[in-house]
């Protein structure tokens, strides 16, 4: 237990390409506008496991890295006027957006080309506290933490691609990939509209019983999967694929009606490869958009639907790991047991 007044060395994870360790560093200045913070929980994800490997760094980031980025936290310190009070819990949005760029002022942050990333430009949540700036947090009244931490990226992620997908009332919607994103991608969009069908894509065992187990129809494998999913429930409105799979999406096409909508969500730097015609694309009229990260409306909006029991977290923590052992956490990732789904970790 870290008790912060008596003692203000703070551990804190660093990372370095091919190197992971955990340091004891002083604790950080709290400039005014932003927050102290008592990590509760943090979440462990693709990205962290990407600057352990070495990743090209963004502008105005560097290594060594302090990572985490799904942060779920208690307000330690924070100004007399802060909207949220000490002792506040809170899940913090990701990003610092400049807020004086084009697509800051026109509600597109998340696309702010100066904006900072926790656990990238600033030090994360794998660590005892940290600051944040108090305008990019959110209250999660009694959420548990452990759950709430994934907020900020795997479920706020979903949440911006199903406004990305804009599906009509009762619509069809296939998922391709059902880990850890995808998973809430499916529930995101029955919470939202109880009418709408939602088709899974799934590649593991595991995950087709665990998809299935929450009542959703499920097609394993992806080859052939466009066929499979037009013969169990018809065309699609949209197909959303966060497998990054190379043959997601052709497999996806098959899948669309006339007119409908690929979004695409995955991270990877491969070109796309499309199964179709120029004129095949055009005669139908086929939507295709990415969609990228999130914004602070949409963290709100899916902390309201967890906190309103809308939306349920159940089953998605999968491996919880002591921030001294926070290495094993990457190590996990790396090895993606069967079952795995987000491993977060606990100071
Ligand atoms: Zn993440
Ligand atoms: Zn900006």
């Amino acid at each position: 237990m870290n008790d912060a007044k008596s003692d203000p060395r703070v551990r804190r994870v660093a990372i370095s390409p091919g190197s992971v360790s955990v340091l004891e560093t002083a604790r950080h200045d709290r400039p005014a506008g932003w927050s102290r913070l008592q990590v509760l929980a943090c979440g462990v994800c693709g990205t962290d496991l990407h600057l352990l490997h070495g990743m090209k760094m963004p502008a105005g980031a560097a290594y060594p890295v302090y990572p985490g980025h799904e942060v779920a936290a208690r307000i330690l310190e924070a100004d007399p006027d802060a909207d949220l009070p000490p002792g506040t819990t809170v899940i913090l949005h990701p990003l610092l957006p400049c807020g004086a760029c084009d697509p800051c002022k026109t509600g597109r942050e998340h696309q702010c080309a100066s904006g900072e990333m926790l656990g990238i430009h600033r030090p994360g949540g794998l660590s005892d506290e940290l600051i944040w700036r108090s305008d990019r947090l959110v209250a999660v009244d009694d959420l548990d933490p452990l759950l709430a931490a994934l907020l900020p990226d795997a479920v706020a992620t979903a949440y911006h691609a199903v406004k990305r997908a804009a599906l009509p009332p009762g619509g069809k919607l296939a998922v391709i990939g059902a880990g850890g994103v995808g998973t809430n991608v499916l529930r995101i969009s029955r919470a939202l509209d109880p009418s709408s069908q939602a088709v899974a894509v799934v590649h593991s065992d595991s995950t087709a019983r665990r998809i299935a187990g929450l009542g959703f129809p499920i097609v394993q494998g992806l080859a052939g999967a466009g066929r499979a999913v037009r013969e169990l429930a018809g065309s699609m409105d949209t197909v959303i694929d966060f497998s990054g799979a190379a043959a997601a999406p052709s497999e996806a096409l098959r899948m669309l009606r006339r007119g409908g909508r690929l979004v695409l969500g995955a991270i990877l730097d491969e070109k796309v490869a499309l199964a179709t015609t120029y004129t095949g694309l055009v005669t139908r009229e086929i939507e295709i958009v990415g969609s990228y990260a999130s914004t602070l409306s949409d963290l709100r909006a899916v902390a309201e639907m967890a906190m309103s029991g809308k939306l349920p977290l159940d089953g998605l923590v999968s491996h919880v790991i002591d921030l001294d052992n926070a290495p094993d956490a990457l190590d996990i990732l790396e090895q993606r047991p069967p079952g795995m789904v987000r491993v977060v970790v606990k100071p």
